[in-house]
This record gives structure tokens, sequence and C-alpha cells, in this order.
């Protein structure tokens, strides 16, 4: 291409030249460089093909730069010498500072060389010429470094793209690595963006959306479907879907719901829900993980169900027992070792109905709210029946059991429920107190509350097990360690009949000094001043 702009220019400076008064004759010297140019570009067709050595092309803008020498002989004054610049240019595009080196050497012997033999070293003459020359060897270097420069930055941007790819590899491999991983597990997981549009959920869960979504989900948190509380039978509102709470930037564990129409392939599930957020810790969305729970809330229905059946068979022959247990104690006529046997029936006998009514209750209070019966009571009077019933076995146990209480204090509160309270925490604290030990109650009014703590200096909880100890069948480490008996059942019925009245049960503990359990509730009765 580079030939073809040289003929133009040659071409034009020609006619230019015929234009402004010189007659170029066929013998004239521009003929003979015509000739040259010619030579040239058949040179510059030829030498295209495959097998020719890389070098050889460069004969091309050599050629040019001597048919230039020959047509600027004509005059002194040609500016044909100015067209230099375009085989100088190819030169050192194509070969680079040898390129230019060469223009240079060219320019000096073919350029110049005849024009200062043909004219004589004239001042003006070797002033034009070198000026050419340095033109020439200046046009070839500008190419070559523009090229270097323009070929460092393809380079960098090579060096880029071949990074970027390895990048791009490294992501993609990951992603389908992460992939493969989740479909793995046997936990749905979704994620949802910030505005809960599904942004991606693996297998598993494609399999939950099938039973929960069988007309199809579209991708949206909180869309109703198959989808049913804990009981199984209620369907959930839009507010309750845990991926609309997650989607609202709630976070919760062991959310338990039921998923699909059909009871013999619907599946229990418990969500957890945690929120995604940015470096400024702005939501960014959530992640929710569906546990299959369906074998395990079976197990408990079928346990509890079993608890059930069992405990009202054993109510009935219970019943005949303390019934005729007590006949045979109002008698007058038996030895008295008889009577202190019966005495211990007696006792064992009141020990399995009360574990029997703790069973049954579980069960009951399982599936539906613990039903109160509130009444107008003095909360002393029951805290001293059980403190009263507590100190035979406080006593035997080598405890100090001290109570403090107002005179009276009016709740309006389920006499019996919360007779049961104040027995399991001091049973409690008797039972885990070793010998020695002290165990004080304390009964007062906190702003609308009543206000009764249970403190012991037994053997105390592990901060672990805190947590779990208002959790049915639960038994510490330590008193399991120790062979303390008990089921785990007092607490979590102690809880739900606290909760039942609307209070708080709370639980201050260390291990080998003590515990406090303390009752709040609310009064619901107006209080006249008095000091506690
Ligand atoms: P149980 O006493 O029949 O085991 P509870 O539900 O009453 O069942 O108590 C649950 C667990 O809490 C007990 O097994 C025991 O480990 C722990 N616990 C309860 N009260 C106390 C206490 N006063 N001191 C130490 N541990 C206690």
């Amino acid at each position: 291409m580079l030939q073809g702009v040289f003929v133009v220019l040659f071409v034009l400076d020609l006619a230019l030249r015929s234009v402004g008064g010189s007659t170029i004759g066929l013998r004239s010297w521009p003929a003979l460089g015509s000739v040259v140019v010619l030579v040239a570009c058949a040179a510059a067709v030829l030498l295209r093909a495959d097998r020719v050595p890389a070098w050889a092309i460069g004969v091309v803008p050599v050629l040019d730069l001597a048919a230039l020498g020959l047509s600027r002989l004509d005059s002194l004054t040609s500016g044909a010498g100015v067209l230099a610049v375009v085989p100088a240019l190819w030169l050192g595009r194509q070969f680079g500072r040898t390129g230019a080196a060469v223009a240079v050497l060219s320019a000096l012997l073919l350029l110049v060389t005849p024009g200062l033999l043909y004219f004589g070293v004239g001042g003006i003459t070797l002033s034009r010429a070198l000026l050419l020359v340095v033109v020439v060897g200046w046009s070839a270097l500008a190419i070559v470094s523009a090229l270097e420069r323009a070929r460092a930055g393809w380079d960098e941007a090579e060096r880029g793209r071949v990074e970027l790819a390895a990048a791009l590899e490294t992501i993609e491999h990951q992603r389908r690595v992460d992939e493969a991983i989740l479909d793995t597990v046997d936990v749905g997981l979704v994620l949802l963006d910030g505005e809960g549009t599904y942004q991606a959920m693996n297998r598993r869960h494609q399999a939950f959306m099938r039973l929960g979504y069988p007309d199809g989900h579209a991708g949206r948190a909180g869309q109703l479907g198959a989808v049913y509380a804990e009981d199984g039978a209620t369907p959930l509102e839009h507010e309750d879907m845990p991926t609309y709470r997650a989607s609202q930037g709630e976070e919760f564990d062991d959310c338990r719901i039921w998923i699909g129409h059909d009871p013999r392939t619907s599946r229990a599930l418990s969500v957890s829900a945690r929120s995604v957020r940015d470096e400024h810790g702005t939501f960014t969305g959530a992640a929710l993980a569906y546990n299959d729970v369906t074998d395990f809330m079976q197990a408990l229905r079928v346990k509890d169900e079993f608890i059930a059946s069992v405990s009202h068979e054993l109510r009935t022959p219970l019943t005949s027992i303390t019934g005729y247990v007590s006949i045979l104690l109002e008698r007058e006529d038996l030895p008295r070792q008889v009577v202190a046997q019966l005495e211990v029936v007696d006792r064992n006998t009141d020990r399995l109905r009360r574990l029997v009514a703790d069973l049954l209750h579980t069960a009951e209070t399982d599936e539906r709210p613990m039903h109160v019966v509130r009444a107008r009571t003095d909360f002393t009077d029951i805290v001293r029946e059980a403190v009263g019933a507590a100190t035979p076995a406080a006593s035997s146990a080598g405890l100090d059991l001290r109570l403090e209480a107002p005179d009276t204090l009016p709740a309006v509160v389920d006499r019996q429920r919360m007779a049961q309270v104040v027995d399991n925490l001091l049973s409690n604290a008797v039972k885990y107190t070793p010998a020695g030990g002290r165990v004080r109650i304390c009964l007062g009014v906190d702003g609308d509350r009543l206000d009764l703590a249970v403190s012991d200096t037994g053997i105390g909880i592990e901060a672990g097990d805190r947590a779990r100890l208002f959790t049915r069948f639960f038994r510490a480490r330590h008193a399991e360690e120790q062979s303390i008996q008990g089921v785990g059942l007092g607490l979590s019925i102690t809880r739900s009949i606290v909760e039942s009245h609307g209070g708080r049960i709370e639980v201050e503990s260390e291990v080998g000094q003590g515990s406090t359990f303390r009752v709040r509730i609310p009064l619901d009765v107006e209080q006249p001043a008095r000091p506690v």
C-alpha cells in the first residue's frame, strides 16, 4: 500500500512540475527516475511471494529513494526529496531501527550524493541535502518509536487479556465446584437479592419447590403455595413465609414449616436465614437453608402420642393405689411397722403420680397453649406451703432452708399451677445442693410484677447448658454425672406455666457455686404500697 501511496505522490510531483513550466523529456532524469519507480513497483508485486526472505521487500523503498535521487537531478529546487518520507516510513515500519539506519544510508547514497555530485557542493545544496537526510532518519525513527510504543501497549493489553481469561476460567471452575458442593449437600439452599428475587438455589431446593409450588414459582420471596405452619395444617401468610421474612432482613433459626398438599408426600422443613451485607453494612440479600426434619417431626409426634397414652393408662391404677393406701392408713389397728411401710408406698405412689402428671402435661401442652384458671390468691401462702412440703427433704439432706416473704402478697394467678412452679424450683434447689448447703426463697414485688427468687449453693449449671435448660427432657451434664435422679421435665413445665401467666423465668448460675432461678409475673391486682 505504501508503494501505491509513493507512486501517486511521485506522479503528482511530476505533474505539478510540468504544470509549473518544467518540460520533462523522455531522456530526462525524472523519466529515468520513473523507470526506477516502475521497477520498484514490479519488485513490490514479485516480492510478495511467501518463499521470499523478509528482508528482500526492503529493496522496494531503497529503489524508491534511488528514483527520487534521479528525479531531482533536473532541478536543484525540486521538492521531490520530501517524498523520501514515504520509503523512510516503510523501512522504519518494516525493519525497525535497522530499517531506519538503511533509510538514512540509502538517502545519503542514493538521494543526496547524486545531487551533490551533479550540482557540486554549494552551500544551499549541502544544507538541503543534510536536512533531507535528517528528515528521512527522523521519519523512520518516529514510526519505529510509535510502533514500539504501540507494540508495548498491545503486549500489555494481551497480557491483561490472558490474565483476564485465566481469572474468568478460575471463577468459572470455582463456580462449578461450588455448584457441585451445593448440589451434594442434603439441605435446600436459596440465595435472594436485596429486592427478594431468587438468585440461585441448589438441586435439593428445586425438589422442595416442586413440592411446595406444583404450579410453578415466579421467583419472588413470599409467594404463597402449599406451605403450612408447624402444625402442618395452617397455610402460611405472606408475612410469615421464611423467604419474605429473610428478604426483610430478619435472621432466624429452626423456623418449622410443612410443604406439599399431599400428607403422604409432604415434608417438614426447618429453615434458617442469614442476611448478606456489603462492606458498608447495607442489606444486599439473604441466604436460606432448608433442612428436611420430617422424620424428626414424625418421631416427636409418635413420642408424644406414646407418652400421652401410657400416662393415661398409668393414671387409673395409680389413682386406685393412692385411694386404697389412704384407706389403709386411716385404720387404727395396723401394726406400726406396716404403717411405716404403707407410708413408703404412699410417698412413692405420690412421686409416680407427679411424674405421670408431668408427662401428661408435657404431651398436652405441646399441642396447644396451656390452660390456666386465674383467681385472686395469696402468693405468700403458696410459697409457705411449698416450703413446708420441702422442709423434711431439706433437713434430711442437711440443708438450711429459709424463706423471706411479706405476710401476704395478693396476686391473680392459677393457684395450683403456681404451686407446681414453686414446688419444682424448690425441689430442684434441694435436689442439686449437696449437704451443708443453703436454699433461700425470696418473694417480693418489683414494680407491677411479682418477683420470686429461689437460690441455692448447689452444683450449678454450665453456661453451655443454660440455654437448653427449659427444653423438654434436657438434663445438664453435671446432674447426669452425679447420678442425681430426674427426667428433665420440671423446668420446661415451669416455664410454660410462667409464660402462660405472661411472665418470664431466668437463671443465673456458676458451676460449684450455686444457682438462682428468678420468676417475674404480672400481679394484675392493685398492690397496697408495702415494704418488701
Ligand atoms: P430434672 O430435675 O427432673 O432433671 P428439670 O427440668 O427440673 O428436670 O431440670 C432440668 C435440669 O436442669 C436438671 O437435670 C439439672 O441438670 C438442671 N437444674 C435444674 N435446677 C437446678 C439447680 N437448682 N441446680 C443445678 N442444676 C439444676
